[in-house]
């Protein structure tokens, strides 16, 4: 997002902008700055390298739903991605910013009932987001019609070939219209990615975001896996574990710092809120109050949060990942600044695992899985600061009414009667551990329910090692504890294999088999 575009100056409508508003975006994407006002500006093909996560689906969605002509009924757009989750993820954020424009966007994925299917594509669409597998059933059915389309995109190009899906591609894009302009999104650029381009795009514009990597090695970076609903009691608690905590929490949109903000104000803490719908007046009066550490909790989008100049932070708080790896850098870069030391917190939902995963490398970074500190050390911390807190009063020299008070209060109770009242009446809401809300641990099981569980990788080892299916389960039966079952669609190449494993082994075969020196055997597949 090291960009500075608005949404109004890339020639969307104003129902567009309209969408983009509810929706809670403030400023364009990178990629979006970039493919927005080309795929407006006329038919010229497209290939843009954008990692999942960036925005790329509102990068092509949010013109794309602009050229969209409603009086006709038929399908003008192919959207072709990998996976059954991703054609509903992508058809639902597409919907999600259509404004009133009365579109018909349709899933179309195997496991689904095909019927059910049928009876949208037969009522009308005029989008349609679907695996190649079931594109291609639906065409050999003659149920979808595509050459008459005017968009074909494919989304996650590169992946769509790793899960070796080329005959199939290919096989779609000989039935659609010759005229239509293609658009290929792709997180990497292998050769196959280029050599597609070359045989079934005639020219193409090449969009890819600038990298920037710079991370301050004052901050310690770490990450807590948590459900998207716990985000927000694994912030209280972090807040409190804290002595004296001050720092700065980034929300992805609008609504949701303003949510953040109200209810941290609803339990009590000193937070306040910054985004692009606050006043400048009200804007400089709550980072004065920040800088004055009055508030020891701004929250902000990454927009509002820039140009903020506040050092000595112990803490930025990544409440939603960032979009790409230059906003990760520019926001943890506020903390461990002028010689101090910070700390950099990132949650993420177990289905964000591979986004982390590509922003670490990206930012050439390395940030540290942890946990969510437990109610009973939270409570701990508190009294320590309390018995602190205390004996900082007692150095100093303490007025003679309060003895006096004290030697009345024991004529009749005794001291630890008496001093435990006391602890009761000022620190009964604070040291109450029934103040926290449960936060659930995310095993395997948790895990199991994102994405597919899996997680792709890449080995570089292929036919020319010598290597088939059982070699390379063997090979990485001899470093990890995994069962050989878990180990899944197998593709062994010439010189590289690819295969699934659960995501929580994903990490420990990455670890194992790194090399001293060398290049790293078995990576994630993404990240090539
Ligand atoms: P994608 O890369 O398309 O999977 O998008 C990742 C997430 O970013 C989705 O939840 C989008 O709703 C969100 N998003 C896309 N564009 C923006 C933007 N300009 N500002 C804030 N969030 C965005």
């Amino acid at each position: 997002m090291d960009n500075n575009m608005t949404f109004q100056d890339l020639g969307l409508s104003a129902r567009a902008l309209n969408a983009i508003n509810k929706k809670g975006f403030e400023e364009p994407t990178s990629i979006q700055a970039m493919t927005i006002p080309v795929m407006l500006r006329d038919d010229t093909n497209i290939i843009a390298q954008a990692q999942t996560g960036t925005g790329k689906t509102a990068a092509f969605g949010l013109p794309l739903i602009e050229m969209i002509h409603t009086e006709s009924k038929a399908v003008q757009a192919l959207i072709l991605v990998p996976t059954r989750e991703l054609a509903i993820q992508v058809s639902e954020e597409i919907n999600s910013l259509k404004g009133d424009k009365g579109l018909i966007i349709v899933p179309i994925y195997g496991g689904q009932s095909i019927d059910q299917q049928l009876r949208r594509l037969k009522k009308g669409v005029h989008i349609v987001v679907g695996t190649p597998g079931r594109v291609i059933d639906h065409l050999k059915r003659k149920t979808l019609k595509l050459d008459g389309i005017e968009h074909l995109i494919l989304d996650e190009a590169d992946e769509m070939l790793n899960m070796g899906f080329i005959e199939d591609m290919e096989e779609i894009m000989k039935h659609t219209n010759p005229e239509k302009r293609t658009l290929l999104f792709s997180a990497t650029m292998p050769g196959r990615i280029k050599s597609l381009a070359k045989k079934y795009m005639d020219g193409y514009e090449l969009l890819q975001v600038k990298k920037e990597t710079l991370t301050s090695n004052l901050t310690e970076q770490i990450y807590f896996e948590v459900k998207a609903s716990d985000k927000f009691e694994a912030l209280c608690r972090i807040v409190d574990i804290e002595d004296d905590f001050y720092g700065l929490v980034f929300c992805r949109t609008k609504s949701d710092v303003d949510s953040v903000a109200a209810h941290l104000i609803d339990r009590g803490y000193d937070a306040e809120a910054i985004h692009g719908d606050i006043s400048q007046v009200q804007r400089e009066r709550t980072l004065d109050k920040f800088r004055k550490q009055r508030i020891n909790l701004l929250i902000a989008t990454d927009v509002a949060a820039r140009g903020i100049d506040v050092s000595n932070l112990t803490h930025v708080i990544n409440y939603s990942l960032p979009q790409d790896p230059e906003s990760y850098v520019h926001r943890i870069g506020r903390t461990g600044r002028a010689g101090k030391e910070g700390t950099a917190i990132t949650f993420i939902t177990p289905s964000e695992y591979n986004r982390l995963m590509v922003i670490q490398r990206f930012a050439k970074t390395d940030i540290k899985k942890s946990q969510v500190p437990k109610v009973k050390d939270i409570i701990k911390a508190k009294k320590r600061k309390i018995y602190d807190d205390l004996n900082t009063l007692l150095e100093n020299e303490i007025d003679t009414t309060y003895f006096n008070w004290a030697k009345n209060l024991l004529e009749e109770k005794s001291p630890t009667e008496m001093l435990a009242a006391l602890l009761n009446y000022c620190f009964e809401e604070e040291v109450n551990p029934d103040t926290y809300g449960e936060i659930k641990e995310i095993g395997s099981k948790g895990r199991q329910l994102d994405q597919q569980g899996k997680a792709r990788l890449f080995v570089a080892l292929g036919k020319k090692d010598k290597m088939n299916p059982s070699k390379l389960i063997d090979l990485i039966m001899s470093r990890v504890s995994v069962n050989p079952k878990q180990i899944r669609d197998i593709m062994v190449m010439d010189n590289f294999s690819f295969i699934n494993v659960p995501f929580e082994k994903a990490e420990e075969i990455v670890v194992s088999f790194k090399q001293k020196g060398g290049k790293p055997l078995i990576t994630h597949a993404r990240k090539k």
